[in-house]
């Protein structure tokens, strides 16, 4: 199996390669030269685990001889990784996606990691895959991954490459950009191989920062850069895994027999996790529809009416901020897929220098095959909170409650008859003062929320969150933007941190 460029299929990379490369020389993505090679035995589905999905689908998409050169077994290799990734750090067991029912559908929960989003499940497993490409390709050079986040990325990119060999982390997030709780999870962060900074001013303050890192930072032999943003196809591809695991856990509990559709509601940003579940379909999953479901920056949503992507516009500061989005990247996977890889770096290039890019009815129409689209602002998804707990005692956090809000009006429009699952990207605790003001509940700062939430609902305090209050400030770092350069230069220039 080869990745090929979104952008030009001359360029072919093994899984090894493309895990370590994350992106293509040309700024494309990689994706599978085809998905034929990927088919899920979905006989075997219904008795498998969730780590055994998982390894499975790592197998389909990275098994071939840059990985694990030596190993005849592969896998058993993929299982063993999946426990080293994994091993116990979900709370609920075995299963990184258990479903919940609500209101006549079903809530896959993808929040029971270590950070308590669903970024836990692909960036627990990323630096495994990233270290035994190394060791498979006998790559000798230290990787330092560079992250800007806006909350939850850095959280879990730091849980996920804390302390692993070979590797080190700096994440810059944005001074008074993140919550409090998002904050205190990523400077409390103990790995010897972690570092964090604070950059005075917002997202795109630290984006650009850390954009101009890697095009101007003289590295020193033996170091290369890297990032865990979701570009990277090894942080795809274990997010395949939950929508498998989802189908399997609705055939045990004879919700549904195999062979029939099931939609997924997915509240998105840059387009990682709908992508996953496309992905799915494509490998044989009986995925019906994917409805994408945005916050207040629609472009998503204006992009399948239209087929016009365009990110001039306004950027909103939401109550669902992993959701702010004006560019989502993953989008250029599911244009090649459409499109092909000519017209794609033609859509591109528009994007970038234009701003704006509009495809061909044709291509819409199959895309709209595929997906569906709504939005919902903070109002809207602040009353999908109250009244989902009111009336059913479930409680969601803003994310889940935008996807919630959109599923609702989609099934009323739609009258869809399918089952309907719908992705909870983040624990109700992690926005929990959002939540207690969508709740009409009074509190003191966000971790006063955070106990008065569980004093109001009884919902357990999830541990990724338990005691987040007390934990030690270790990274102090505040940094101007214009010293983050500098900054990265003397610390890859260390040897220990
Ligand atoms: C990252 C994130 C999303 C968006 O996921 P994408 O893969 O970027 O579309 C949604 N909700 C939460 C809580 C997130 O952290």
């Amino acid at each position: 199996m080869f990745y090929l460029s979104t952008r030009n299929e001359k360029i072919r990379k093994t899984p090894a390669e493309a895990i370590l490369q994350g992106i293509a020389r040309d700024g494309g993505l990689y994706m599978p030269e085809s998905f034929e090679a990927l088919k899920f035995p979905m006989d075997k589905l219904a008795s498998m685990s969730a780590k055994e999905i998982s390894a499975k689908v790592l197998e389909l998409f990275f098994g071939d001889s840059s990985m694990f050169p030596e190993s005849e077994d592969k896998n058993s290799a993929f299982n063993a990784l999946v426990e080293r990734a994994y091993g116990s750090k979900f709370a609920e067991g075995d299963d990184y996606a258990p479903l919940s029912a609500v209101d006549g559908a079903y809530v896959m929960e993808l929040y029971h990691g270590p950070t308590c989003a669903f970024k836990d499940v692909a960036l627990q497993i990323l630096p495994h895959l990233i270290v035994e490409a190394k060791r498979s390709t006998k790559l000798e050079d230290e990787i330092v991954i560079l992250t800007a986040t806006s909350g939850d990325t850095g959280g879990a990119a730091l849980s996920g490459f804390s302390d692993i060999d070979g590797i080190k982390i700096i994440v810059f997030y944005p001074k008074n950009g993140t919550s409090t709780v998002q904050e205190r999870q990523m400077v409390s962060c103990e790995g010897k191989n972690t570092c964090v900074c604070a950059v005075v001013g917002n997202f795109d303050d630290a984006q650009s920062g850390v954009k101009k890192i890697f095009a101007e930072l003289a590295l020193p032999e033996g170091v290369q850069l890297s990032s865990a943003n979701s570009i990277n196809i090894g942080r795809l591809a274990p997010q395949v895994a939950y929508y498998f695991k989802t189908y399997s856990n609705l055939l045990n509990m004879n919700k549904i027999k195999m062979g029939d559709k099931v939609n997924f509601i997915v509240p998105t940003g840059n387009f990682g996790d709908i992508l996953a579940g496309l992905f799915a379909k494509k490998m044989g999953l009986p995925v019906g529809k994917l409805v994408c479901a945005s916050n207040e920056n629609k472009v998503l949503t204006e992009f399948f009416e239209s087929g016009t992507y365009n990110k001039n516009r306004a950027f909103h500061v939401t109550k669902s901020p992993s959701m702010d989005i004006l560019i989502s990247s993953n989008l250029e996977r599911l244009l090649y897929i459409v499109c092909g890889a000519e017209k794609c770096a033609a859509y591109m290039k528009d994007l970038n220098t234009k701003g704006e890019y509009t495809i061909t009815s044709e291509e819409l129409a199959e895309i709209r095959e595929l997906i569906d689209a709504g939005y919902a602002d903070d109002k809207a998804s602040y009353e999908t909170i109250k009244s989902v707990y009111e009336k059913d005692a479930y409680l969601m956090d803003t994310h889940t409650a935008v996807a919630w809000n959109v599923y609702e009006r989609w099934l009323a429009e739609s009258k869809n008859e399918d089952t309907c699952v719908v992705l909870s990207t983040a624990s109700a605790y992690k926005f929990a003062s959002s939540v207690m003001n969508a709740l009409d509940k009074d509190f003191d700062g966000e971790f006063d929320a955070v106990n008065k939430l569980n004093a109001y609902t009884g919902v357990k305090i999830p541990y990724g969150l338990d005691g987040i209050e007390s934990r030690k400030v270790i990274h102090k770092t505040v940094l101007e933007k214009g010293e983050m350069l500098d900054f990265v230069g003397k610390m890859i220039a260390k040897k220990t941190w």
